[in-house]
């Protein structure tokens, strides 16, 4: 059986719900021990032991959160060259991906990133290319380091509490981090304003909006609480200043994987397929019965969504409230 360790992230005392799905991988074939990097972490403990692991490591002491990465790979990548772990996985946040990358430079390992399955055997798959290739590798090496979308997989145990895994901590002091790693701080944090929507690539359902909202975002919204997704938007929409760029989906954009992907008025460029193509369940809605998202669709909707959009919302208002 192989050793896996997953890093835990976490926001204001909660943990992230990629740490489920990060555990569910990593339990397919290991034996899993949950990392989690934070000033004091007690509040975090009861939630990683509902996870399907066997073991929880805690470095405590510094606020991480206040530093770049660069304090946190040192300490993971000495870990990895103590405890020798067969596979560090991570999520594919941009700090995810950072963290992972500091890590396979000091300690000299392979590294994948942006996988959306992993196997028993460590075996990784990665949808590139606009979700035309589907790609299959493994790391050659003693540790594999992999980052992992979210909503790649529907979680296990998450609630089971009869699991009780062991919890060492280790205390980190600041003098035990390289100078150097101590130089960048975090001053500040603005929460980018979602008007209470969930974040855009963890949501596991996402309401897009394209040129065929002529601007008028407010339809897509509405379906997108009714629904409680995040909004999302082509870049026609996002370079028109409709809606912020930071929402913007596709190749330049972000990259979501959600349980169901709503496309409302977008065409189904290739460059937006990159951002979405691996969605669950893909719906669309446009007024062209030969807009190329159809060729992507689960089920797609012809018409306009001026219409359609306000008749969906009351429907899903009518079923909730019966
Ligand atoms: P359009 O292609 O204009 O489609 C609008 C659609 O709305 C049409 O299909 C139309 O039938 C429909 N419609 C119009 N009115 C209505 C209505 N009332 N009701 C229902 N349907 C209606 N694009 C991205 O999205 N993300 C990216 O990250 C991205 N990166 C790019 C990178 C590069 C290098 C390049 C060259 C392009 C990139 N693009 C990206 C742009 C991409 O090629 C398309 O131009 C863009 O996705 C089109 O956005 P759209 O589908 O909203 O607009």
């Amino acid at each position: 059986m192989s050793q896996v360790f997953i890093i835990v992230d976490h926001v204001n005392g909660e943990i992230a719900h990629s740490a489920a799905e990060l555990a569910t991988f990593a339990g397919r074939g290991g034996e899993v021990t949950a990392v989690v990097f934070a000033k004091d972490g007690a509040e975090l403990i009861p939630q990683i032991s509902l996870l399907p692991i066997q073991h929880i490591l805690l470095f405590k002491g510094i606020d991480f959160s206040q530093f770049s990465v660069a304090p946190a790979a040192q300490v993971l990548a000495q870990l990895v060259l103590e405890a020798k772990p067969d596979a560090l996985l991570m999520t594919s946040t941009v700090r995810g991906k950072e963290l992972a990358a500091r890590v396979a430079v000091k300690i000299n390992a392979g590294i994948i990133t942006d996988a959306i399955d992993l196997d028993a055997q460590l075996v990784a798959t990665q949808s590139i290319f606009g979700g035309s290739t589907t790609v299959h590798s493994r790391v050659i090496g003693e540790c594999a380091i992999i980052t992992l979308r979210s909503n790649s997989i529907e979680t296990t145990n998450f609630d089971d509490a009869s699991n009780s895994p062991d919890v060492r901590e280790v205390v980190i002091s600041q003098a035990q981090i390289d100078p150097v790693y101590l130089r960048d701080r975090v001053l500040s944090v603005t929460a980018a304003v979602s008007g209470g929507r969930p974040e855009l690539t963890e949501a596991k359902i996402v309401v897009s909006g394209g040129r065929g909202t002529n601007g008028d975002f407010s339809m897509v919204e509405a379906i997108a609480d009714a629904l409680g997704a995040a909004v999302g938007a082509s870049r026609a929409a996002t370079d028109a200043g409709w809606y912020p760029h930071s929402h913007q989906v596709g190749q330049t954009g972000k990259t979501v994987s959600p349980s169901l992907y709503l496309a409302c008025g977008i065409s189904g460029a290739i460059q937006h397929r990159a951002g979405m193509q691996t969605s669950k369940l893909i719906v669309a809605v446009n007024k062209d019965p030969d807009a190329p998202i159809f060729d992507l669709v689960d089920f797609g909707v012809v018409g306009d969504l001026f219409a359609v959009l306000p008749q969906a919302t009351a429907g899903i208002y009518a079923r909730k409230a019966q």
